[in-house]
């Protein structure tokens, strides 16, 4: 006999803590468990008395989902679901929610700045001063940033956060982005090759999927008239990496701000390493405290929602409204 009216897994997670997940069951009584659990039949054992699951990186199989008669409800922290085979969960009728705008703010900023430390150098005077280098000449040339362009590759929720901050500088801002049919307030809506010849710094915000790898390569790198700045806080694999190297040490290209790389870490042996134009910093656009915090208070709720007869924050698998195995009313 259940003392809680529900139980709730969390299969695995690297979080330091679950003080967020544990306030918000607190609220339905709901009994959670940290498992930390990876291999399928230690996931089966742990999770087959749970009606909601919440999931990191751990693998929900179809073989694991069909042993889980009483699970409602799949949450993954984080945007990708990944980890969950999604078609066998809507056979299943099990709901699953994700959090996709948890961290907009920071990736924004952590792009703003990247924009920002390659206009006017700083991290590049920062290690000259601190080897003794005091000759500001070192960095010329420094440009203005008022009237200058920048280009979105993509304009959803964080390139439009990015377009917000650096309009206040007094720059232009043009995007390509295919799926929007209207411009967003005080964004140009371009082609690619306008984009790209016209830009003073690109920054790329579109998701990496089969037409968006590699979208920046040779050819486009060839397009940019401008000699531009590149940023990347998206994923890595959206730029021809190789690419970049070469435009970088043939001036097609001013320099680069990367959050995510093809291979992360990158290997010892990455020439950007060594480049004075180039920032890179280890995949740390999401973070920020209080991201992770909202992150894990809102997965614990996208289950909560769930098995109090609600919809959750974010449907994955929309398909699976009519087959669910609760009784969800229409929020
Ligand atoms: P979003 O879905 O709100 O916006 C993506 C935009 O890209 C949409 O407007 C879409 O129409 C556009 N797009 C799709 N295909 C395109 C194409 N071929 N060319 C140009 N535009 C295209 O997504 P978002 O929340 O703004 O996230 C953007 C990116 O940031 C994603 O790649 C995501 O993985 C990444 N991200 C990185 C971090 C990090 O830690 N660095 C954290 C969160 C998200």
């Amino acid at each position: 006999m259940k003392q809680h009216p529900y139980q709730v897994v969390i299969t695995d997670c690297d979080h330091g803590s679950i003080e967020e997940e544990k306030e918000e069951f607190g609220r339905i009584s709901a009994e959670l468990i940290l498992a930390q659990v990876k291999e399928e039949k230690d996931l089966i054992r742990a999770c087959k008395e749970a009606d909601g699951l919440i999931n990191q990186y751990s693998l929900l199989t179809r073989n694991v989902l069909e042993q889980l008669p009483k699970c409602k409800v799949l949450a993954r922290y984080g945007v990708g679901v990944d980890s969950i085979d999604l078609k066998a969960a809507t056979d299943l009728g099990i709901i699953v929610a994700n959090v996709p705008d948890y961290c907009m703010d920071e990736v924004a900023n952590q792009t703003f700045a990247m924009i920002l430390t390659l206009i006017r150098k700083t991290a590049f005077f920062d290690r000259k001063v601190k080897s003794g280098q005091w000759d500001f000449h070192q960095g010329i040339p420094i440009h203005r940033t008022k009237g200058k362009t920048l280009g979105l590759i993509g304009c959803g929720k964080i390139g439009l956060e990015v377009a917000k901050r650096i309009s206040a500088f007094g720059v232009r801002v043009m995007t390509f982005d295919p799926y929007l049919e209207k411009a967003p307030e005080g964004v140009d809506l371009k082609d690619f090759d306008t984009v790209l010849k016209e830009s003073d710094f690109i920054s790329i915000h579109c998701p990496l999927n089969d037409s968006t790898r590699h979208l920046i390569g040779e050819k486009e790198f060839k397009k940019m008239g401008k000699k531009p700045l590149i940023v990347n806080t998206s994923r890595g694999p959206i730029i021809d990496e190789k690419a970049l190297i070469r435009a970088l040490q043939e001036g097609l290209v001013s320099g680069a701000g990367l959050d995510v790389l093809e291979k992360e870490p990158p290997d010892s042996k990455n020439p950007m390493l060594k480049m004075e134009n180039v920032i890179l910093s280890p995949h740390i656009g999401f973070y920020s405290e209080e991201s992770i915090s909202e992150l894990k208070r809102r997965t614990a709720k996208n289950v909560a929602d769930v098995l109090m007869g609600k919809w959750p924050g974010s449907v994955v698998n929309r398909e699976v409204m009519g087959k669910t195995r609760s009784t969800i009313s229409v929020n």
